[in-house]
């Protein structure tokens, strides 16, 4: 028996890193699952791709209802895709603003308002977002990246007073840095990339990067009815850096 039998999940950002582990986490324990991503193009089976854009409300709204008409309904949301942005506020122009956070915030707020209606009559309803330890660690040159995930713990709080009632859980995971295939691109940019690999885990208490499936284990966590008494819950999983 998989503790997600009979349950349906949305995993937007699902086609690669945090939110493929995590589609493929659910998936292996008994949940249909459909990931809503940008490029959704050979997902592993059983997995269930879905193109959309999260700045796209036409297609968010088309992409629920088609995720909604292929699983059944709908039990879980993860709100995970999201995009990087490295600066200051001196070197993020105006324009880098309004794409980033129409990602990482609006986004989550289309995706959630055209889930909540079909949350709403689930037995086990939960949304879970991936915010990240920028929301609260103070990281240099990520001054926009940092407000976007700030914004998402926020929402995390505000979402989860206002749909409790319903019944419907609303919890964030922080994760510290993950080794996706966001990081490897990153990396690949660097001058040194195995000093800045290196520099990276060094920053990391545990002395080495968060694997994308041990994310995908705690969103799994706060998705499962078994937290069904956990909302506007922050759980850190970041190799110790939140207690720094
Ligand atoms: P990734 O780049 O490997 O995967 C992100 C996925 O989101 C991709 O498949 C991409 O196509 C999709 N996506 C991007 N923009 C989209 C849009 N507008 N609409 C739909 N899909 C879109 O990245 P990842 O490292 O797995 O990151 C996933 C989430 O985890 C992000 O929200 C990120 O902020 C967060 N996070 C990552 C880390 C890390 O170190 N990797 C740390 C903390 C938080």
């Amino acid at each position: 028996q998989g503790e997600f039998d009979g349950l349906a999940a949305v995993v937007t950002g699902g086609a690669s890193g945090i939110g493929l582990a995590t589609a493929l986490h659910l998936a292996a324990r008994g949940a249909r699952v459909a990931c809503l991503d940008l490029r959704p193009d050979g997902l592993p089976e059983p997995l269930h791709g879905i193109a959309a854009d999260v700045s796209d409300d036409g297609t968010v709204r088309a992409g629920i209802e088609a995720a909604v008409e292929h699983l059944g309904g709908l039990d879980i949301l993860v709100n995970n895709a999201g995009i990087g942005a490295i600066g200051t506020v001196e070197t993020n122009p105006d324009d880098e603003w309004h794409r980033v956070l129409d990602v990482n915030v609006v986004g989550l707020v289309r995706v959630s308002r055209a889930a909540l209606p079909h949350l709403r009559r689930s037995a086990h309803a939960a949304i879970v977002n991936t915010c990240s330890i920028a929301a609260h660690a103070g990281l240099p040159d990520r001054a926009l990246y940092s407000a976007s995930k700030g914004a998402v713990q926020a929402l995390t709080a505000a979402m989860a007073a206002d749909h409790v009632r319903e019944g419907i859980r609303v919890c964030c995971v922080n994760p510290g840095t993950v080794d996706t295939p966001w990081v490897r691109r990153l990396l690949a940019q660097a001058a040194d990339p195995d000093a800045e690999l290196a520099a990276l885990k060094a920053r990391q208490p545990t002395g080495r990067l968060v694997s994308a499936e041990e994310v995908a284990a705690a969103i799994a966590y706060l998705a499962s009815p078994l937290a069904g008494a956990t909302t506007g819950t922050v759980l850190a999983v970041d190799g110790g850096m939140h207690g720094l």
